[in-house]
């Protein structure tokens, strides 16, 4: 286990936001390069957050006004987006209502100058997920950045590895969109495989997780059960091989 997978999860409040610089970084959270888009007319503002979430490992896209700020939120995967309420071409407002209706449901932080109630309640109502009164501290946006991104990977129900899509909800697995029926010991198998990624998973550590059982004389049952799953996930023998044996050791998966 590294030190990264031992950083527990620290739940907090808008009202509690930690003050330090990084309780959790984007790498031990979340693995994985998180894009952000800015839509703010303010040249100031806007290179001051992309300089700041750039530095902190985000990929930043930016738009200077509601229109163009749409037409990148709808042609774009973003798993945040950052809106300032008053815009040129489209209000932030507007800008959020229309986002939404593309069923886009990635987290959506307003900044606002004004700081009436209203236009706080206008704003959530419209679909945003949190708000930033200008001006603010870099820190705290961070902070609110990352609990919306952290709720959010926590909602994450479906796993993926490579071509192959597990719903934790529905317990459907999926290969290039075909159905493969897995029976239960083979479904969690697989989750404990795909939740490592990347890692070498040793027999002892599949056998404590997935069969939640000690014991170090006979681990075969393991390598019986992969082998069940190799041909499940590959019946024609045509697809990539991504849980690939570290011999001796265990198993590890990739997505290529
Ligand atoms: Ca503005």
């Amino acid at each position: 286990m590294t030190d990264t997978e031992k950083m527990p999860y620290i739940p907090f409040t808008n009202d509690e936001l930690p003050k330090v610089e990084s309780v959790f970084t984007i790498d031990n959270v979340l693995n994985e390069v998180m894009r952000i888009l800015i839509v703010e007319d303010e040249k100031g503002i806007s290179n001051f957050l992309k300089d700041g979430l750039e530095e902190e490992g985000f990929a930043v896209d930016f738009a200077g006004d509601g229109r163009k700020g749409l037409e990148l939120a709808s042609s774009n995967d973003y798993d945040l987006l950052i809106f300032d309420w008053m815009l040129p071409g489209l209000s932030g407002i507007e800008l959020c209502r229309e986002f939404r209706k593309l069923n886009q449901t990635s987290p959506v932080i307003f900044l606002t100058a004004r700081d009436a109630v209203q236009d706080v309640v206008f704003g959530l109502e419209a679909g945003a997920n949190d708000y930033m009164k200008k001006p603010f501290e870099f820190d705290e946006l961070l902070a609110r950045i990352r609990v919306q991104l952290k709720t959010r990977s926590g909602e994450q129900t479906v796993l993926k590895l490579g071509d192959i899509e597990m719903n934790l909800d529905t317990h459907r697995v999926f290969r290039n969109s075909k159905e493969i029926e897995l029976t239960p010991k083979e479904f969690s198998l697989l989750e404990y495989l795909i939740r490592n990624k990347e890692k070498v998973c040793t027999r002892t550590n599949i056998i404590e997780h997935v069969w939640d059982i000690h014991f170090d004389s006979d681990t075969s049952i393991i390598d019986v059960y992969i082998n069940f799953l190799r041909k499940k996930l590959n019946p024609g023998g045509k697809e990539k091989e991504l849980i690939h044996t570290i011999r001796g050791v265990g198993y590890i998966t990739r997505d290529k």
